[in-house]
């Protein structure tokens, strides 16, 4: 049987360096019906009606899951849309998204918007995807019915999150809303600024990059992030810390979980492989919030991602048009306080880690965990997603650690050319990209399907 032909087919993927949940080794990975039905001494498998592909050294890894993508779709499609976001998935090793509540219109905030994302989204899925639901003043009574509806959880904004129809919460919101997410058991996922802090920053637009790094001090982390975890505290609810920049947060959050508070965090390659010290001066492309910060901050962070503080490595992938980036190469400002905050990476958050990763001693194994097992864990798919297992889907990525490119942002699938890592050449070649079984060939027709919270 040849794999792309039809879902139910019998396959064997070999390779000297498969990535299984206790380490690296080679092995024989035989795939039936879209799942992994047996991992077999390499080389032990043999052909006969099998459809065999030997990797050799290339490495096989599970397939990535991105619990943060923004997608935009339907309303701000030509920020970033569906198709263009699951075909930079797929060409990047990420098989499972899970796309967040805010920048498309309307947000998904109620059962009606969530519909309209299902709909819009059927047929146009490269990879396999979910959403994220999101928790606004005033919504409270529809947080069951999305929970119902197999939302992920519930992501709310303690400061402006950048567009009118998904306004951030103020403390008697959080009370509610995390009071009412204890109760119907959902995780509540947010962005810890405060805006109270960012408020007292200097604010001094412009295009120099030190600037805007002043106008979201550290401060606004660790203040949002501590109010945060006391209303955690007394409301019992499980809740996850998005995109942590800031390593002030971590004493925090240690503190927090030695208290017996469910607390998670993640963290992104932004974060993790740039440096404020490196922003040139109205390169936009860089900006995001909260914001990259400096070298000694970043390598806090690797410090932490090693020692398991973080569950997830994620992209908080949150494009929009160059324009809206007043990117000065489109002939914008530069200005960092005025432009679009977010960062462009699906497709190269894999190579991004691991080039850090692997100069700073680290495995594939590790990057696994960070970008795979780990937020499958996160939003209960282990079992299913994020690892290469007996049983699990077949959602697999040939890697050839060794490889490397330059990367053209023209090139990406991603709907507007704009990254920061433009220019840059990144250690780690994806070559070929299996959803349950199948190769996804980007220009054939899309496959993904739609996942709920079980
Ligand atoms: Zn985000």
């Amino acid at each position: 049987m040849l794999i792309g032909e039809t879902p139910a087919t019998t396959a064997v993927i070999r390779s000297r360096r498969v990535v299984l949940p206790d380490g690296e080794r080679p092995a024989d990975v035989l795939i039936r019906d879209g799942r992994i039905e047996q991992i077999a001494e390499h080389g032990s498998l043999l052909a006969g009606d099998l459809h065999l592909t030997d990797l050799g050294d290339t490495a096989l890894l599970p397939g990535l899951v991105d619990t943060h993508v923004h997608v935009n779709e339907p309303g701000r499609t030509e920020w970033e849309g569906f198709a263009t976001a699951t075909r930079a998935a797929a060409a990047g090793g990420v098989t499972t998204i899970i796309d967040m509540p805010l920048n498309s219109i309307p947000p998904t905030t109620t059962v009606d918007g969530l519909a309209a994302k299902r709909k819009i989204a059927a047929d146009q899925a490269w990879v396999d995807l979910g959403f994220w639901g999101g928790a606004i003043p005033g919504n409270v009574a529809d947080l069951e019915p999305l929970h119902r509806e197999g939302v992920f959880g519930f992501k709310s904004f303690l400061a402006p999150s950048g567009v009118d129809e998904f306004p951030h919460v103020e403390q008697a919101d959080l009370e509610l809303a995390l009071a009412e997410q204890a109760r119907i058991g959902a995780l509540a996922i947010i962005h810890a600024e405060d805006p109270a802090v960012l408020e007292a920053a200097p604010q001094q637009p412009g295009v120099h990059y030190r600037d805007f790094l002043a106008s979201r001090p550290d401060d606004a982390e660790a203040a949002a992030v501590a109010r945060l975890l006391d209303t955690a505290r007394r409301t019992g609810a499980r809740v996850h810390i998005l995109h942590v920049s800031s390593a002030a947060v971590l004493p925090l959050l240690r503190q927090a979980r030695a208290d017996g508070v469910r607390v998670t965090a993640e963290t992104c390659p932004h974060y993790l492989t740039l440096s404020a010290e490196e922003v040139p001066d109205g390169d936009t492309a860089f900006k995001c919030c909260p914001p990259i910060r400096d070298e000694s901050n970043r390598d806090l962070l690797w410090a932490a991602l090693a020692d398991g503080e973080f569950i997830a490595v994620v992209s908080d992938h949150s494009p929009s048009t160059p324009d809206l980036k007043l990117l000065q190469k489109y002939g914008g400002s530069g200005d960092f306080a005025a432009a679009w905050g977010g960062i462009a990476s699906l497709q190269i958050g894999l190579p991004a880690i691991w080039t850090e990763a692997r100069k700073r001693g680290h495995s594939l194994s590790d990057v696994v965990r960070w970008m795979s097992s780990g937020p499958a864990s996160l939003v209960g798919l282990t079992g299913t997603k994020g690892a290469i297992a007996v049983g699990y889907d077949a959602d697999l990525v040939a890697f050839d650690p060794d490889g490397a490119f330059a990367v053209h942002a023209e090139q990406l699938h991603h709907r507007n050319p704009v990254t920061p890592y433009a220019g840059r050449t990144l250690s780690g070649n994806v070559l070929t990209t299996w959803l349950r079984g199948r190769v996804v060939d980007v220009d054939a027709e899309p496959f993904g399907r739609q996942l709920a919270r079980s």
